[in-house]
């Protein structure tokens, strides 16, 4: 809900990019407004973005203020975003603007008015408290006039009139919608993600992409271990994931059959674990391609028999790559709630195929030097082929599409 006459979407940083040291943040916020920016053009929405301390305002027409609030709050970096009413910083006018969104917007819900104040003690001659009770009163009578029976809750209310009060201008908003929040995309450098297209992976992508990092997404198509609709299934997960980039992302798909042929003549209890190496492998060379600085995977502390810790510390030893797995103490109910959040959750979880490479009686703690043992040799061999022949696919997600991720329960 916004206000009448709402033209102006008011932006918040994540907290934690105002901790920065000053040439960090402003860093941070330069490159925030330009995804911004680019995010707006790129829906094909005509706004402005301009910068004030600590915040960002989209200038926009009135019937655009719910998608520009939309796209705003898909920004890494966003803490959360408002559609608001801009006025001049008077307690007339703050009044005045409340009096209209009551008029237009109360329906009688238990109410609050919040006000907070920027700038020096002296910028205002008015206290916030003073906002909210003078505000408070200027609802009641505005409801009240149109025959509305106004309920007042300070502690828990349903309808809160959020009011901005800067040095040179105020703002009067109805919702504060959540943002994703972390850092602005592009502030730290490049990471390989490895995604699968089933519900974990495209989260796992997402989480580094919320701290900053360009994801260069690799899915490994497993040949006849795999399911044919698998490749398909992570093109669009993908695809979901690059709504988030202003840019759109490029799939690597890597075709991994012949290697993981290779691995059906080693003792069937080490495959598994063998293909998750092989996985790797192929994920650090295209990192060493692409100046990618680590690997991402979608693994969580037992989930499967290759993901029990000693898996992960086997599995990991491939490379010398990170590996980081920020879903690494998630249920799966938690990452599929995430999933949904962030719009990558497909209704049909198809099975990955991985499992056809899956004996009955995997190992799950067998020692490093085992594994070294019987991994073929010509691995490593296999995994650089298999990347030099990679298909490389361009994603951008239809912008019809786009209007369903978020808003980001996280
Ligand atoms: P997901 O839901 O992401 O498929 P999962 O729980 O099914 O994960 P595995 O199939 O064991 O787990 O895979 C573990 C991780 O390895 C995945 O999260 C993903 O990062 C990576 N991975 C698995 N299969 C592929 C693939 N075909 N291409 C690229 N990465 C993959
Ligand atoms: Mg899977």
């Amino acid at each position: 809900m916004y206000p009448p006459g709402a033209d102006t979407v008011l932006v918040r940083f994540s907290g934690e990019i105002g901790i920065k040291s000053q040439s960090v943040q402003q860093r941070m916020e330069r490159r925030l407004r330009e995804h911004l920016r680019q995010m707006l053009d790129q829906r094909g929405l005509d706004a402005s973005v301009e910068a004030e301390f600590t915040r960002l305002y989209v200038r926009t027409d009135p019937e655009q203020i719910e998608k520009a609030t939309a796209v705003a709050a898909s920004v890494f970096g966003v803490s959360s975003v408002s559609p608001v009413k801009q006025v001049p910083p008077t307690m007339d006018a703050i009044c005045a603007a409340l009096r209209e969104s009551a008029r237009e917007r109360y329906d009688g819900a238990a109410f609050a008015v919040r006000a907070n104040r920027a700038g020096q003690t002296d910028d205002h001659p008015f206290s916030s408290p003073e906002i909210e009770r003078e505000g408070g009163a200027a609802v009641t009578a505005a409801a009240e006039a149109v025959g509305i029976e106004p309920e007042v809750d300070l502690d828990d209310p349903e309808v809160t009139f959020g009011v901005e009060c800067r040095p040179e201008r105020a703002f009067v908003y109805l919702e504060r919608q959540s943002g994703p929040g972390g850092l602005p995309l592009g502030t730290q450098e490049p990471v390989v993600a490895l995604v699968s297209g089933g519900i974990d992976s495209p989260v796992a992508a997402w989480e580094v992409m919320k701290r900053g990092c360009p994801v260069v997404p690799v899915y490994v198509d497993l040949g006849r271990f795999g399911g044919v609709d698998h490749r398909a299934r992570a093109e669009r997960t993908v695809g979901r994931l690059a709504s988030y980039t202003p840019d759109g992302l490029e799939l690597w798909v890597v075709p991994g059959g012949d290697g993981l042929e290779r691995l059906t003549e080693v003792p069937e209890r080490y495959r598994m674990l063998l293909a998750r190496r092989f996985m790797l492998r192929i994920a650090a060379r295209v990192a060493e391609r692409t100046e990618a600085v680590g690997i991402v995977t979608g693994e969580s502390i037992g989930q499967k028999s290759s993901q029990t810790s000693a898996a992960l510390r086997v599995t990991d030893a491939a490379v010398d790559y990170p590996v980081h797995r920020p879903l690494v103490s998630l249920d799966k109910s938690e990452i599929s709630e995430r999933a949904r959040s962030v719009g990558t959750y497909e209704e049909a979880t198809i099975d990955a195929g991985c499992h056809r490479l899956a004996p009955e009686n995997p190992a799950t703690r067998p020692p490093l030097s085992t594994l070294r043992e019987v991994e073929p040799t010509a691995i490593e061999t296999l995994a650089i082929e298999a990347v030099e022949s990679a298909d490389r696919i361009e994603l951008r997600e239809a912008v019809s599409d786009q209007e369903t991720s978020g808003p980001y329960l996280l």
